[in-house]
């Protein structure tokens, strides 16, 4: 197995250094970030009660707008989840009358009861509020500009645009191409543009933020939490957009100048300055499960040397067997919880059972090295991070030798 991992790394050797690159890249917009606001190590105190004047919370803001190139953003470790960030932006920019409008096909499993496809009436999705919801389809998965016209109303607030193909089999769109939508969007009306940037952040060298989207939403325990995180969401985009989100973080009146640290400001800072680098190391070992994957018969998104603009790769699989044999096979090649044997259950937001493999340091944190797979046809194992090369490596070759005593023959 090794000798075909050297192999591997040879043949896609320009790949590697593509990534390289790209982290190189955006470690001199971090460390120049880091610079412009004299980050000090005063900052890295903790605040508590109201959390005024905290300075470490305060830059953290400021460094995210930097690397984002936007005018504004905050970063909070009390935003629970990706789609806690989410809700506070569609609910910071939506009011009652308001159309959301996702371009990008259905958003993420988890959103269905925010916007208010599911879940009980009265419990204060969009749908509730008087918002109403939209879709325009991928068309051969890029976005259908003509069909976003026609939809497109006076009350179309938000244009949402999901980078990243999450669940589904669809590709992953560049920050580029949603830089596209943006103008586009632009020259009809002046609906906001909001990109879930989920599994998008430091993958390539400029996020949506610099195309002009007017809101980023991400989660700390992906991408540009850098593994140090633990726990929390950003918002990154124009002033006028990320200011109605600060009051629906907190409060009208209040948006981003209260809010105490408890001390977790340095994660938040270390894990930006680690990012670049812990998301090169995870879109690696994506290349890496793409090639030995692939080489072993199956069908792999992306190809090996693919250009990627997330760190997801997946792999579809024959059977519910061997989905459970991957999965467990990343979970004992995991630095935590090697021991522990994964199963399917009923995940909370999510419309079929899930498994999911998860050895990580920080609960759930899809930027180590994970694999998770919804128990239904095509058999699509999603695998993501790690948040060293070596590691990854040696998670994937537990993936590839369970996932072979399930094969016939
Ligand atoms: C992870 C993710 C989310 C948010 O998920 P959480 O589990 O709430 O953090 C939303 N959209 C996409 C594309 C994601 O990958």
């Amino acid at each position: 197995m090794l000798e075909k991992i050297k192999l591997l790394e040879k043949k896609y050797s320009e790949q590697y250094k593509r990534i390289d690159e790209i982290a190189f890249e955006n470690q001199v917009k971090v460390m120049n970030a880091f610079r412009k606001h004299r980050v000090s190590d005063a900052m890295f105190t903790l605040s508590s009660g109201y959390g005024y004047g905290d300075l470490g919370r305060d830059v953290a803001d400021l460094l995210y707008a930097d690397v984002f190139e936007c005018e504004s953003a905050f970063v909070r470790h009390n935003i629970v989840s990706g789609t806690h960030a989410l809700t506070i932006a569609l609910f910071g920019l939506l009011r009652p009358g308001d159309t959301m409008l996702s371009v990008g096909g259905k958003p993420y499993d988890t959103l269905d009861e925010v916007i208010g496809f599911s879940g009980q009436e009265g419990n204060g999705s969009l749908k509730d509020f008087g918002i109403s919801y939209d879709q325009v389809e991928l068309k051969e998965g890029k976005i259908d500009f003509e069909a976003v016209k026609e939809k497109m109303t006076p009350r179309t607030k938000v244009v949402y645009i999901q980078r990243s193909k999450g669940y589904s089999t669809r590709r992953t769109l560049s920050s580029a191409e949603i830089g596209e939508l943006v103008k586009f969007v632009k020259s009809i009306g002046n609906a906001y543009v909001v990109v879930d940037n989920c599994y998008g952040e430091f993958v390539e060298t400029h996020e949506p933020t610099y195309y002009g989207a007017d809101i980023c939403v991400g989660s700390l325990i992906k991408n540009p939490g850098g593994g140090m995180a633990e726990s929390g969401g950003y918002i990154a985009g124009t002033k006028k957009a990320v200011e109605l989100c600060s009051y629906r973080l907190t409060s009208p009146g209040i948006g981003i100048e209260c809010g105490a640290s408890l001390g977790q400001s340095k994660n938040i800072i270390k894990g930006l300055f680690y990012a670049p680098h812990t998301t090169a190391q995870a879109l690696k070992t994506a290349v890496l499960a793409a090639g030995l994957f692939k080489d072993m018969g199956f069908k792999v998104n992306p190809m090996p040397d693919e250009q990627r603009f997330d760190i997801i790769q997946t792999v579809s699989l024959d059977s519910p067997e061997q989905i459970c044999a991957f999965c467990r096979g990343i979970q004992k090649g995991s630095p935590v919880d090697s021991h522990v044997t994964p199963e399917p259950w009923d995940m909370p937001g999510y419309s079929s059972q899930v498994i999911m493999a998860a050895g990580t340091f920080v609960q759930g944190a899809s930027i180590e090295l994970s694999a998770d797979a919804p128990i239904r046809e095509p058999y699509t194992v999603y695998l993501q991070g790690g948040l060293t090369y070596e590691s990854g490596k040696i998670g994937l070759i537990e993936a590839a030798k369970s996932v072979k005593e399930k094969m016939p023959g």
